[in-house]
């Protein structure tokens, strides 16, 4: 259901205006009015999810799905270099917009844009029991 307080429920749903790449009867593909790069995109699901821990598996993946078309057709427009999806949940995680939506980032050569983490050390046998306890909740 939408949110009335929600931008992008009314950006996907056509109450505010967008620069549309897609749209179908479950979401609506614009183009960032901040971009981190020429041709970045956003799909954006037409039901209000909060966030990943929101959303059901279905329409996740009925957006995952249609994020391999988006980003071939931007490669072919755009020629980029490279393409980074990003799918941020939670302030801490980087989200700014509480309604899910989905980052296709072109990447250029020597475009500047930052992404990414310091990798750190970690300890097979915490590693093995990390994944047990995770394993067990899904
Ligand atoms: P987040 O930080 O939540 O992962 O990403 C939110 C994104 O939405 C940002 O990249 C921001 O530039 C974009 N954004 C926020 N408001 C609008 C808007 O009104 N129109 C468009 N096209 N993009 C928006
Ligand atoms: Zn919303």
């Amino acid at each position: 259901m939408a949110d009335k307080d929600c931008i992008f429920c009314k950006i996907a749903n056509g109450e505010m205006p967008s620069a549309t790449i897609y749209e179908n009867s479950d979401f609506r593909v614009i183009l960032d009015v901040s971009p981190a790069s020429r041709g970045h995109a956003l799909i954006i699901p037409k039901e209000h999810f909060k966030d990943i821990f929101d959303i059901d598996a279905m329409t996740a993946g009925k957006m995952f799905s249609l994020a391999t078309e988006v980003a071939r057709a931007m490669k072919s427009v755009l020629k980029c270099d490279g393409l980074n999806i990003v799918q941020n949940n939670g302030i801490i995680a980087g989200q700014t917009v509480f309604h899910l939506h989905l980052h296709l980032i072109p990447r250029y050569e020597g475009d500047g844009v930052k992404l990414g983490w310091e990798q750190k050390e970690s300890v097979p046998t915490e590693l093995q029991e990390l994944a047990k306890q995770i394993r067990k909740k899904i």
